[in-house]
């Protein structure tokens, strides 16, 4: 059986004794501390926390608002030196009395889930930071296109969740059977939060239109691309109502998971690869709509990464690619032909798709590609789509609300910060 090793063995001094008569849980094991950290046993994983992080972790009512949910302890007096008097353990709670008196309770689950070993900061990630995403090429498109029901989604906080989490692992998925009605699709954005607002309007109409603004208002052919790259706050998620889809041929659009394309790339092909990721392109969109004049330009590379070499965004557009290339002369060739071989590969990989009457096709503006090929209205029927976005902001947040309140995942809160 476990059995506790007495602090006297250990190397840290400060820490007179544990008592002994609290433990009552095979499951956590408090091993020794040393001088600046906690070790415990969590249910088989040993697991280490330093003393300032405690300290500042402190969900006692003085350190940390229950209903604003955020830390309040006073900075101004805070010791980053400061070391336990006393450590007990309870069933589920280890209780840590500080050198200055100050009482902290901590609960078992809620220090697991917060400890600094790998497999604990994946799950973290993946479960509450974000769903951990699975690309896709134009073969798979079939199996990994879920499709959801309107009313279900407005209806059922399982089916929301169930929708956004396809969403944010494949970056596309489908709603069907939406009411014929202009307004139909601010319900599923009411769901999330709210729209984001672009100069083209909260939403949008994609209709043809002569002498527009924008070249997907009008019926040819619309090239593969991700919308707005001219903006620096480039809009997360596409929702597209089709609410009434060409009788004509065409219509139909290409989807492309950018991030196998750009994996396939480092993988075969990474000298453009690079190039990709270093030189910044100029995205452009200048014109009027509604009266008001806009002149939009965003620097960004296609493919931009974080620190970690994830893709953080794609900005891909044939139209709204400005002329001015921010490049040194002898970058703009070798980036030509990089660029060729990422819109070449999108089409290779590509999924094809035809909305119909009713569908809303949602799909992730910064990381898939979408174009639509050319049809022919006709005067009995013409196509109609109302568009709007919504940031992954908010998608995350409300995926993270509904985990809580689902309770999918243990350890988010202290118990008694729940409800
Ligand atoms: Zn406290």
């Amino acid at each position: 059986m476990f059995a506790l090793k007495r602090f006297q063995s250990c190397r840290f001094k400060f820490i007179p004794k544990i008592i002994a008569t609290q433990i009552h849980s095979h499951s956590v094991l408090l091993k020794y501390t040393n001088e600046d950290h906690l070790k415990l046993n969590i249910k088989g994983n040993d697991l280490k926390f330093p003393f300032v992080w405690l300290r500042d972790n402190c969900q006692c009512d003085q350190c940390f608002h229950r209903t604003a949910k955020s830390r309040i302890l006073d900075w101004t007096k805070f010791d980053i030196n400061i070391k336990p008097a006393n450590v007990a353990q309870g069933e589920n709670s280890l209780q840590v009395t500080w050198s200055d008196g100050h009482k902290s309770s901590y609960e078992f689950d809620w220090l697991k889930f917060r400890s600094f070993t790998p497999e604990n900061q994946k799950t973290y990630k993946d479960t509450i930071f974000r769903p951990k995403r699975i690309t896709w090429h134009g073969d798979d498109f079939e199996n990994i296109f879920s499709k959801h029901y309107y009313n279900d989604i407005v209806k059922s906080e399982e089916a929301l969740y169930n929708w956004l989490h396809q969403l944010s692992i494949y970056g596309v998925a489908l709603i069907q059977n939406t009411p014929a009605s202009e307004t139909a699709v601010d319900k599923i954005v009411d769901k999330i939060g709210f729209t984001k607002r672009t100069h083209y309007g909260i939403k949008f109409i994609v209709q043809h239109v002569a002498n527009t603004s924008n070249v997907a208002y009008l019926s040819s052919n619309l090239q593969m691309h991700t919308d707005l790259p001219y903006y620096e706050y480039c809009p997360g998620v596409n929702l597209l109502h089709c609410l009434v889809q060409t009788a004509s041929r065409g219509g139909e659009n290409l989807l492309v998971d950018c991030h196998y394309v750009a994996n396939y790339m480092k993988e075969n092909h990474p000298d453009e690869y690079k190039i990709l990721t270093d030189t910044e392109v100029e995205w452009n969109d200048i014109g009027e709509e509604d009266g008001n004049e806009f002149y939009k330009l965003n620097r960004s590379p296609v493919i931009s990464l974080d620190k970690h070499g994830e893709i953080t965004k794609i900005n891909f557009s044939v139209a709204q690619r400005s002329s001015n290339l921010p490049a040194p002369y002898e970058s703009v060739i070798p980036w030509y032909k990089s660029y060729a071989l990422f819109h070449n590969l999108g089409r290779k990989f590509a999924a094809k798709y035809k909305t119909q009457d009713g569908d809303i096709l949602v799909f992730d503006n910064r990381r898939l590609l979408h174009s639509r090929s050319a049809y022919e209205d006709n005067s009995n029927n013409v196509r109609k789509l109302i568009g709007a976005y919504v940031d992954w902001d908010e998608i995350y947040s409300r995926l993270r609300c509904l985990t809580v309140k689902l309770k999918y995942v243990d350890g988010i809160f202290q118990s008694n910060h729940r409800g």
